[in-house]
Formats: C-alpha cells, structure tokens, sequence
C-alpha cells in the first residue's frame, strides 16, 4: 500500500490557509491559491491563498498602526510578561499537536519532531526566556567629558515594524526565535513563512490571538517569497527585516533594505565542520558524524554538520562507523515513530541534491554509500539514501557549497593545525565541533574555528544561547540578550544642569 498522509489532516483539524490581517482571517485577494504537496508522498494535501501586495500592504499598515498610535509599544512591563508567559504556556499545552502539524508540513520524522531544539517546548521557552526581558530591558548613565554641565544617559527603544521571514525546515522553532524577541522588546510583527510550510506557523499565529495579542500588533501573510516575500521586505513601512534562509535570498534582503537603510538580521546556511580526534571512540563519533546529516530531515539543517574532518590515523574506522550509521536509516511514514528520516523538501531540493552528488564522483569524491533513492512504496516521495563520499578535497565543490541533502564529505587531516585550516577553509561560519578527549586541544581549536557556534563532543542550541553566523552565514544573533538588543534602538538623551550649557 502507497505512503499517504492525507489521514493527518483531518486528525489535525487542518483547514485550507488564511492570512491573519489587523486581526482578522482573510482570503488573500491575489485570487490566486497555492497547493501544499506532501514532501514524502507529493500528495496535494492542503490549500491557502496567496496574499497579495495589497494584503501585504494592509499588514504592514496595521501593524505599522499598532506601532505608532497603539499603546502596544508602551504597554506595562507587567502586561507584556503576563501575555507572553501565557503564549508560552499555550504552546506548551499544544507542543503534541504543534510537532505533528510540523510534521504534515514538512515531513519532519515525529521521532524528531520531540527533539527539544525543533520542538514547541523550545518555542514555549523562547517565549518564557523573552518574556524574562521585558523588565530588563535598560539602557546606561554616562558621564560626561566636560564636567558636571551635562547628565547623558541612553533610552532603549522598540526599532518599529519588523518583517519576519522564516525558512521551512523548523518553522516552530524559527516563528519563536524571532517573534518572541520583537514582541518583548514592543516591536510589530508581519511575519511571512515559507510557502512550503505553512500549516504549523497558522497553528501559532492562532495561539497568539488565543493569548490575547492585541490587534495589528502580530500579522501573517501567506505566499511565495518572489510574490508576497518581496512585497513584504520592499515595503517603506517596514524599519526591520529579520530573516532566516539561504545566502542568496539574504543578499536580496540586504539588497532591498539597503534602498531605505532598514535594519537587517540574518541567519543562513552553513558548511559545517566536525573535527574528530584520533583520541575518541571512533564508532560513536561515526554514527554522530553520519547521524547528523542523515537523521530527521536528511541534512536540510542549517548547522548540520556536513563536513567530517578525520585525522589519518583512525580515517578508515570512521569512513566504515558512517557506512554502518547510514545503514540504520529508516525511512517511511513520518507520522511513524520507528521511522528516522525525512524526504527532501521538493523535487526541485531533490534535483539540487542528486546534482551534487553526480558532481561529487564527477570531482573524484570516492562514493561509500547511498547516492540511490529507496525504491518501492518511497518512490513517489523525495527520498535520497544518506550519502558518503571519502577522500574529499576541500576544495571540491561538495566540500563548498551547501547542498541541504544527506551528504557527508570525509576529509583526512594530519594535525591540529591542518585540522583548523580546513576547517576555517570556507565561505560560511555558522557551526562547528570538536571530538577529543584532549580539554586544552578542545579549547584552542574552539578558539581558533570561525564560527558562531561551536560544539565540543556535542552540540546544542537553547533558546537563551545567541546563535548565528561568521562570514557569509548571517549577521547577528538570536537567542539570549543580543537577540533581544536586535530589535532595540538606543537614544542619547543629553539633560542640561546648568542655565548656560554649550
Ligand atoms: P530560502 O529559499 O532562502 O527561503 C527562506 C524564506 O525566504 C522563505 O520563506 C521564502 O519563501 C522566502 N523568500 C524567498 N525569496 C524571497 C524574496 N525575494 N523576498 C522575500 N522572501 C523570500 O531558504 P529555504 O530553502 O526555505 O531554507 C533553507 C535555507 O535556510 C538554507 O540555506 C539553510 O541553511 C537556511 N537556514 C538557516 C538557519 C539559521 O538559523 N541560520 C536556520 C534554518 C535554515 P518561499 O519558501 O515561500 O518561497
Ligand atoms: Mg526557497
């Protein structure tokens, strides 16, 4: 019998897709609709309508409203706790549910979708953590060069409208990781998911309005990012764009708030390096290695960790650990508890993925495993067996480019300092690890890799832990105190003490 979905739907309650305007549900007036296709089925199991420029335009409208004459920017420190706190216990209350719709949007294993840092647990305690801010939000008292004429201090403020646009692989995770922030710091939101996961943000935007977020003050469009996406980030009255996606889609964000000097966050891909020692359990750090790129939703994470840089001496042993790692891959359907893996997103994902791995053997990438898709029931579904090439060049386009699929490039290194320079060898910076035994070579190699998060003999993201890129993958931070200073404006207030100031 063929895979099918299509049962979760109504288990789920799962209507077809509305935008959520100044407070109301609308129909997009695009007159256009989008089908959601189910990535391990391609199934056409859902529909929403495209919002328009015009719809897009009433939601910045609102919540540029919100901003400027609603009293949501000055609401009491008090308020502003109590209803994210209640935000937060509501996504609590609704985490199962959360992580299944997740599931029907972008077949994310449920065996994964419990895994803390993709969960709504860590969306509730995003919630939690911001809402902890909102009455520490404090700006300084300075003194002055010139004597006691003057008395500075700064003000911190709400920066105004923010644009939000999130990526599809973890939209319960990335929906909290910017729109908890923006809300504690008094900030409007319009907040644009990705077409491809859609269902999972509406359930959130539903608890808001069940939390009692005041009209105007969160918004959702619905829609491509070509259409809608670009009406969103293009438009004046937006002062901010927070974004999570690919480094092409970043520079045109960049692109387009450069034209009005709006601020900008990014958070993109990455290229990630996971150094493994001689020193360590080799068949532990193997089944990580492979593990990471293969588990949940096959290598479509941001910080996967998709370049394993082995010493020489225990190659070998790794290269066969990750072999028989891959051979535990379980895939099916991903309401399946026993199932361990994803499908690629889209057959255009899927395209994307077999072409790198036709250009790895191409550059003289040695293929161990996989490269093949399962046949069978998972034919009709977007599925890559986990993939690993040895004897990898890190020069090789594999070992460059982020290819978002379950491919692993294994690179032998000498040494420590060969280990650091491949590691560093790259355009991204967002993760990277260490496996050692050795704490002073763990710490000098933290020290010495490029990257915004770095993991030894284990990686994890929190929702109070800032996460995000060097170089090319991002600019700024979320999570934690930077998270919440990113959506702040600071004002100098200078207060004279004297009749004659100059
Ligand atoms: P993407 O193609 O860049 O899309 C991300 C979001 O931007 C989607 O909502 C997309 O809409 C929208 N978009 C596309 N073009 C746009 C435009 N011209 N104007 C405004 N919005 C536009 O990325 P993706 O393929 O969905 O996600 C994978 C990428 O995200 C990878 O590179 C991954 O590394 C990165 N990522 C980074 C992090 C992090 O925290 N650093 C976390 C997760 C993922 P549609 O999809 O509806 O077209
Ligand atoms: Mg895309």
């Amino acid at each position: 019998m063929a895979l099918s979905v299509l049962p979760h739907k109504d288990e789920l309650g799962i209507k077809d897709g509305q935008s959520f305007v100044d407070g109301e549900w609308v129909e997009g007036t695009s007159g256009e609709s989008w089908t959601h296709v189910h990535p391990a089925t391609n199934e056409e199991c859902g529909q929403f309508g495209v919002a328009s420029a015009a719809d897009v335009d009433r939601a910045v409208t609102a919540a540029r409203r919100a901003f400027d004459e609603g009293d949501w920017p000055r609401w009491k420190a008090k308020d502003r706790i109590k209803l994210l706190r209640r935000v937060s216990e509501l996504l609590a209350d609704h985490a199962d549910e959360l992580s299944r719709t997740q599931t029907f949007d972008n077949g994310l294993p449920i065996s994964f979708g419990s895994i803390y840092q993709v969960s709504a647990d860590f969306a509730a305690d995003a919630f939690d953590h911001h809402a902890g801010w909102v009455d520490k939000i404090a700006g300084e008292t300075l003194p002055t060069y010139t004597g006691s004429d003057f008395q500075i201090l700064t003000l911190k403020e709400p920066v105004g409208v923010v644009a939000a646009v999130i990526p599809w692989n973890a939209p319960v995770m990335l929906f909290a990781q910017k729109v908890a922030p923006a809300l504690a710091a008094g900030c409007t939101v319009v907040l644009k998911p990705s077409e491809y996961a859609t269902f999972s943000v509406i359930r959130m935007a539903q608890i808001l309005e069940e939390a009692g977020v005041p009209k105007g003050v969160f918004n959702l469009v619905l829609g491509p990012g070509s259409t809608t996406g670009e009406a969103l980030i293009t438009h004046p009255g937006v002062d901010k764009i927070t974004f999570t996606g690919s480094r092409l889609v970043g520079k045109r964000i960049m692109e387009a708030a450069a034209d009005r000097i709006a601020r900008v966050s990014l958070e993109l891909g990455g290229k990630s390096p996971n150094i493994i020692f001689e020193d360590v359990d080799v068949a532990s750090a193997a089944a990580t290695a492979m593990g990471m790129v293969s588990f949940g939703l096959s290598g479509q994470g941001c910080v996967c960790h998709t370049r394993a840089l082995v010493q020489e001496s225990i190659y070998d042993d790794l290269v066969n650990g990750a072999v028989a790692m891959a051979a535990a891959t379980t895939f099916g359907d991903p309401f399946d508890p026993a199932v361990t893996s994803g499908p690629l997103i889209n057959q255009r994902q899927l395209d994307k993925v077999v072409g790198y791995i036709e250009k790895g053997s191409a550059e003289g990438g040695r293929l161990v495993c996989g490269g093949d898709r399962p046949g069978g029931d998972l034919a009709a579904g977007n599925f890559v067996n986990p993939t690993l090439f040895a004897d990898v060049d890190n020069s090789m386009t594999i070992a460059q480019e982020e290819i978002f699929g379950p491919v692993l490039a294994a690179i032998p290194f000498r040494d420590e300092e060969d280990a650091v320079r491949l590691a560093n060898q790259t355009n991204y910076g967002l993760g990277a690890s260490v496996h050692t035994n050795d704490i002073r070579r763990a710490i000098r190699v933290a020290k010495a890799v490029r990257a915004g998060s770095f993991g030894v003999n284990g990686y994890t993201v929190m929702p109070n832990a800032p996460f995000g890129g060097f170089k090319e993958s991002g600019l700024g931070r979320e999570g934690g105190r930077q998270s919440i200073e990113g959506f702040l404006e600071t004002k100098t207030v200078t207060i004279a003490l004297t009749d004659s100031p100059i």
